[in-house]
């Protein structure tokens, strides 16, 4: 089967993760799509199929002839879409010898506009993939999916020699859970990709050091007219700590290896008033001394005002793995290779996020990220190009018959 046609049959099973469902699956739904993939896999005559009852889907295809001594190699790519944006009912535009116009999305009478999305210039008389502008499309991670399993296809029928070969399907990636149930027993590889990128001539192998921080404030309400002397209002202390922090290390006066201070909600009156955060840094050093200053501004707010006033709490959510792939650069090697034998030119780029595959490497999974040929993720003019995902297909295919 075509990429496409995997593709475009995957993003009818809605799936957008549940943020306040703290199940897992947070959406059955992701189950659905989970089990109608495990048939795929036995269909192409996979013997060793798991799925887990919250939806972690394994697959194993174990070595051909000659081969058990060839490194064991994962794939990886997450059932869930974002819940950022509707994902149900996603009405495809397939656009094909795509012009270079801004593409009209006849649904919200909305455009997906070159001057925003300059990867379209390299789509020029490929085929475009969109939704119709009413939900987002679901190429990520449906594209990474599609790319997997028609790699796994491929290889099976055109009997290239391969080492043990193990695919994950993971769920609710977008909630930051999607390695909270991963069991590394059904997955004994040597090192995995992530295959959940935009560019498909790119693998990505350094990413954010990432942590959350919540500062309680409590303040003293008393009536506005006698107040003097005695009321201490929450929100200003808020407002204050705010103004501390460093307006050039904002998400939005950042980029490349920049990192930030995201505040990303206050809520407050007098007596109370809480101050959520992240805090994003790809230089450790810098990550700490980050996560430092927040404990100085804690301090000097206690001093100014009272002991009980501030109350700070800082959460680690996940680390560069560039410290684990720093010694394990020959994988970087083996995915460069096995672009440029598409005839693209390699690329890697600091991730301004996480991947699962962060997680993983901590875990003991070297884990670096392939692109999926799609852009825009999470909402509306999310769009996807056939050729490129043909190519992360042949990039997924050399890396499995280049490994030695
Ligand atoms: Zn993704």
């Amino acid at each position: 089967m075509k990429v496409q046609d995997r593709f475009l049959h995957y993003i009818t099973i809605p799936t957008s993760s549940i943020e306040e469902n703290l199940s897992c699956p947070s959406n059955p739904d992701e189950l659905k799509l989970a089990e109608y993939l495990a048939d795929e896999l036995r269909g192409m005559g996979l013997k060793s199929v798991t799925l887990t009852e919250s939806s972690y889907l394994y697959a194993h295809l174990p070595a051909s002839e000659g081969c058990t001594r060839l490194p064991s190699i994962g794939f990886i790519a997450h059932l869930d879409t974002s819940p950022s944006f509707n994902g149900n009912d996603i009405k495809p535009q397939i656009i094909y010898n795509y012009s270079g116009v801004d593409i009209l999305l006849k649904g919200a009478k909305d455009y997906i506009k070159v001057s925003d999305f300059p990867d379209l210039k390299e789509m020029v008389n490929k085929t475009v993939i969109t939704s119709d502008g009413t939900s987002l499309l679901g190429s990520d991670d449906k594209a990474g999916i599609a790319e997997i399993m028609t790699a796994l296809e491929q290889i099976i029928t055109e009997q290239l020699p391969h080492g043990h070969i193990y695919v994950a399907f993971t769920p609710d990636e977008e909630l930051g859970r999607g390695c909270d149930k991963f069991e590394k027993d059904y997955f004994p590889v040597d090192f995995a990709f992530t295959v959940d990128g935009d560019y498909e001539a790119e693998v990505a192998y350094e990413n954010f050091n990432a942590a959350s921080a919540k500062f309680e404030i409590k303040g003293r309400e008393v009536h506005p007219g006698e107040a003097k002397g005695i009321m201490v209002n929450a929100s200003l202390i808020a407002a204050e700590l705010i103004s501390l922090l460093p307006a050039h290390e904002r998400p939005e006066n950042t980029e490349g290896r920049q990192g930030f201070f995201h505040v990303c909600d206050i809520k407050g009156d007098v007596s109370h008033a809480e101050v959520n955060l992240i805090v994003r840094d790809h230089d450790k050093k810098l990550f700490n001394k980050k996560i430092d200053l927040l404990r100085t501004l804690e301090r000097k707010l206690k001093l100014k005002y009272s002991e009980d006033t501030v109350e700070l709490t800082v959460t680690d959510s996940y680390y560069n793995m560039l410290d684990v792939m720093q010694d394990h650069m020959d994988i970087i090697t083996l995915a460069n290779q096995a672009i440029a034998k598409t005839g693209l030119a390699p690329i890697s780029r600091p991730v301004r996020g996480g991947t699962d595959g962060a997680q993983l490497s901590f875990m003991g999974i070297p884990c670096p990220n392939l692109g999926t040929g799609g852009y825009g993720f999470h909402g509306p003019y999310e769009h996807v190009c056939v050729e490129s995902m043909e190519t992360v297909v042949n990039v997924i295919k050399n890396i499995v018959s280049s490994a030695k």
